[in-house]
């Protein structure tokens, strides 16, 4: 069993709060704050119900080391102008000076601890850095979906700590979607994959055979699949190591009757830089030439399939999205999945980013804002930031 707000009371009490405020960074602003966003539901609540909370989260990768281009003070600086109120920052994630921060606080104030990611004990799982973390609280609420399928200190070894320890309400909304996916999604279902690499997604691929009627690949994870059916892919980008795993993916998305769908049709250029973007067929890549987007024959292919389904995850963009002669196949994915009646999830960085510049994020039933955990729980793992917050 898992505690959800409701269950625990807040009142005067320390609460530490782990979120996911990993934000992409520019001149030392938040230049995306979405993450931020979908944090704020769970930190107003602990507010409102009089919670010192003392605030946690990682950003970017500083490896175990103090460094002020990782500092969450961006982070801190955008939360107090947006909730107008005094956000403390620490110095680091423990210590006496953290310590001295979060005794100081009263109901309703926010201390941010300094980047997790600055101690080493954090990725490292240590059962003393989250010692130390459990002195900063008497209740634990992890809420960073995106970090839950991490096994480090703050999701993991502190939530086992503490005793009261709930869910958070973007975590909680997370799970509840992609477990309709899980178990039982209404049929037909459909997933839609794309992106850079197969090898990334294998593992999901696998899973989602086992549950889905249809699966569409696109993006340069097609590259490989057509490659794998002989097609000549010129200088695509793809995975040369990886076309037997394809074509094992191809036999038994046959043997289980899963319908696989792939570009029939591709947009082609000689560079990235695209002045001479065309559309050819599949079988006729130039060997100067790379597939960077998928054809408008494809999406009319695609298209009515996603519209008739009753479940949709769509997850990896159609090609190059993010220049604009290489994302009309991505867009008019979007525009298919938004027209969809059914439910909708789209989970995965680039993915959704796509679905924001498609202008239709408000058509889909779910926008998951944790890429790799969302693929892991797909793929039937218990995610370990899940795990510890059991009774
Ligand atoms: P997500 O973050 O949603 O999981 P990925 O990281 O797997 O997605 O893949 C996204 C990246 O794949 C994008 O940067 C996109 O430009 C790239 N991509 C997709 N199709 C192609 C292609 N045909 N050629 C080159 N890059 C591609
Ligand atoms: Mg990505």
């Amino acid at each position: 069993m898992i505690n959800s707000l409701s269950d625990l009371a807040f009142d005067g009490r320390r609460v530490f709060l782990r979120s996911d405020l990993n934000v992409p960074l520019k001149d030392g602003k938040v230049a995306d704050d979405s993450r931020i966003q979908a944090s704020l539901p769970t930190l107003k609540a602990l507010l409102d119900g009089g919670a010192h909370v003392v605030l946690a989260s990682h950003l970017g990768r500083p490896k175990g080391e103090v460094n002020p281009k990782y500092s969450l003070e961006p982070v801190g600086a955008y939360l107090a102008e947006m909730l107008d109120i005094e956000v403390k920052l620490t110095d680091k994630p423990v210590g006496d000076a953290a310590r001295q921060v979060v005794s100081e606080l009263k109901s309703g104030e926010i201390a941010l601890l300094e980047n997790l990611r600055f101690n080493r004990g954090e990725e490292a799982n240590d059962e003393g850095f989250a010692k130390d973390l459990a002195k900063l609280c008497d209740v634990y609420v992890n809420d960073a979906f995106g970090a839950a399928h991490r096994k480090h200190a703050s999701v993991y070894a502190l939530a086992q700590l503490i005793p009261e320890r709930a869910a958070g309400l973007l975590l909680e909304k997370e799970l509840e979607a992609l477990s309709k996916l899980r178990s039982n999604p209404e049929k037909p279902y459909v997933a839609v994959l794309g992106g850079a690499k197969v090898s990334d997604k294998i593992k999901v691929i696998e899973a989602l055979l086992d549950k889905v009627d249809a699966l569409i690949i696109g993006g340069a994870m097609a590259n490989t699949f057509l490659a794998a059916q002989g097609k000549p892919m010129g200088k695509s980008l793809m995975e040369t190591e990886k076309l037997a795993m394809a074509r094992s993916v191809l036999s038994r998305a046959e043997e289980k009757g899963v319908k696989l769908m792939l570009p029939v049709d591709l947009v082609i250029a000689d560079s990235i830089e695209a002045s001479d973007a065309r559309v050819v067929p599949v079988d006729a890549v130039p060997n100067d030439a790379m597939a960077l987007d998928v054809g408008p024959q494809s999406m009319r292919n695609f298209s009515p399939v996603l519209l008739a389904a009753k479940t949709v995850f769509w997850n990896g963009p159609m090609g190059l999205f993010e220049k604009p002669a290489f994302s009309q196949g991505t867009m008019s994915m979007a525009k298919a999945i938004a027209d969809c009646k059914g439910l909708t999830v789209v989970g995965g960085g680039d993915s959704l980013a796509a679905a924001k510049q498609s202008g239709l994020s408000e058509h889909f039933s779910h926008l998951s804002t944790g890429g790799g955990a969302s693929l892991e729980f797909l793929e039937g793992c218990t995610l370990p930031g899940v795990q510890a917050l059991e009774l």
